[in-house]
C-alpha cells in the first residue's frame, strides 16, 4: 500500500503510516493504527511503573505490603509469594463471554477482579526489586545484580552505586551507559575501560580523567597524556577525597566536555538505523535503546542477553525487555522469546500467539 497521512485520534496531529508499515501490519494481522506513534509510546510508558513503590494492604489478609501498584488503583493485590504459591486459582475467576457487551468493558471487569502480584520481581536474595539480584538496594528494572544500590536499567552489575544503563560492570558509581569496565566515576557513555574519573565516550581506555572521545588510550588528563607515575600525582591535585573537590573536577570536566564534538547517536555497529543509544542493529527505525535489534520501529529498551545476538525483531511498538522476541506488536514489559504478541502487557516468558492480555507467566 502506499504512503498514508492520517490524524492522531487522541493529539490530533497528523502521522504517517509508510508503505513497509502497512505490510507490517498485515503480517500481524491488525489494522493500522489510529493514534499517532508518540501517542502510542505514552499510552505503553502509562501502563508502567518502574520506580515508585506504595504501602498498600493485601486485598486477601489485609496485611500492609509494598507494591508497585497504588492503593487508589481499583483492583485487587496478592502479596508477590502468595500470588505465585498453588493456594489460589486463577481459573476460578473465568467467564463466559458475553458477545452482546463490548469486548474491553468485560476485559476491564477481569482486570479488576483477578489480583494482580503486588511486585514484579524474581529470583531476589535480600533485595527489593527486579530479578536475580543479591544484596541489592532500590535497584530498578535490572537483573544480575549483586551488592549494589540505586540501580537502573542494568545487567550484571556488582559492588556498584548510582548506575543507569550499565551491563557488566564492577565497582564503579554515579555513571550512565558504561558497558564491561570497572571502576568507573561520574562516567558517561564508556565501554571496555577501567579506573575511569569524569570521562565520556571513551572505549578500550585506563587511567583517564576528564577524557573525551578517547579510543585505546591510557594516563590522560583532560585528552592529555602523562607518564604513569605524574599522572597520579596529578590527580591527587584535585583532591577527591572531599566533596568540594568532587564538585570542582566534575564542572572542570564538564566545561572541557563542551568543547569536543559529539557523536550524532550514542551507539555503534548499527546498518540503516534511526534513534538513540541503538547498538548492534539492522534497519531498526524511530527506537530508542536497542541492542541486537533487527526490522524494529517505534519500539523502546528492547536488549539482548549478555552472550547472545538477538535483542528483538519484526516488531512495532515493543517497549521494554526483549530477549529474543519476534513479532510483538503494542506489547509491554515482554521478554525472554515472546512471539507472536499483540497488544498485551507484561507477559512473559516465551509466550506466543498472544492478544489483548495482562500479566500472564507460562512456565514449563
Ligand atoms: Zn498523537
Amino acid at each position: 500500500m502506499q504512503a498514508e497521512t492520517k490524524t492522531c485520534q487522541n493529539c490530533k496531529n497528523d502521522f504517517q503510516v509508510e508503505s513497509e508499515d502497512f505490510a507490517f501490519y498485515e503480517k500481524m494481522k491488525v489494522p493500522p493504527p489510529t493514534f499517532c506513534p508518540e501517542c502510542r509510546m505514552v499510552r505503553r510508558f502509562s501502563h508502567r511503573n518502574e520506580r515508585n513503590l506504595f504501602r498498600v494492604k493485601d486485598t486477601r489478609v489485609g496485611k500492609e505490603i509494598f507494591s508497585g501498584i497504588p492503593p487508589q488503583a481499583p483492583v485487587k493485590v496478592y502479596d508477590h509469594d502468595f500470588w505465585w504459591s498453588d493456594g489460589w486459582d486463577p481459573m476460578e475467576y473465568g467467564r463466559e463471554y458475553d458477545f452482546s457487551s463490548p469486548f474491553f468493558d468485560q476485559f476491564m471487569g477481569l482486570m479488576r477482579n483477578v489480583p494482580f502480584p503486588s511486585r514484579n520481581i524474581q529470583n531476589l536474595i535480600d533485595s527489593d526489586q527486579g530479578g536475580d539480584l543479591k544484596n541489592c538496594y532500590l535497584c530498578f528494572n535490572s537483573g544480575k545484580v549483586e551488592d549494589s544500590a540505586y540501580i537502573l536499567n542494568a545487567n550484571l552489575v556488582k559492588d556498584s552505586f548510582d548506575l543507569n544503563d550499565a551491563s557488566s560492570v564492577e565497582i564503579s558509581y554515579a555513571s550512565l551507559g558504561i558497558g564491561e569496565s570497572y571502576k568507573v566515576f561520574f562516567s558517561f557513555y564508556c565501554d571496555r575501560s577501567n579506573n575511569l574519573w569524569f570521562s565520556q565516550n571513551c572505549v578500550g581506555c585506563s587511567f583517564c580523567f576528564g577524557c573525551i572521545n578517547l579510543r585505546n588510550k591510557q594516563y590522560h588528563i583532560f585528552n592529555k597524556p602523562y607518564a604513569a607515575e605524574d599522572y597520579f600525582e596529578e590527580i591527587k591535585k584535585f583532591n577527591l577525597n572531599s566533596y568540594g573537590g568532587l564538585s570542582k573536577a566534575y564542572e572542570e570536566a564538564r566545561k572541557f566536555w563542551d568543547l569536543h564534538p559529539r557523536k550524532f547517536i550514542h551507539g555503534y555497529q548499527n546498518t540503516d538505523s534511526s534513534g538513540e543509544n541503538i547498538y548492534f542493529s539492522k534497519n531498526v527505525k524511530f527506537s530508542f535503546g536497542i541492542e541486537g535489534g533487527e526490522d524494529l520501529k517505534y519500539c523502546q529498551e528492547i536488549y539482548r542477553q549478555a552472550g547472545y545476538w538477538e535483542g528483538g525483531k519484526d516488531s512495532y511498538d515493543h517497549y521494554n525487555w526483549g530477549y529474543g522476541t519476534e513479532l510483538m506488536y503494542e506489547v509491554c514489559g515482554s521478554g525472554r522469546g515472546c512471539k507472536n504478541v499483540r497488544f498485551c502487557l507484561d507477559c512473559w516468558p516465551a509466550v506466543q500467539d498472544l492478544e489483548y492480555s495482562y500479566t500472564l507467566r507460562v512456565f514449563k
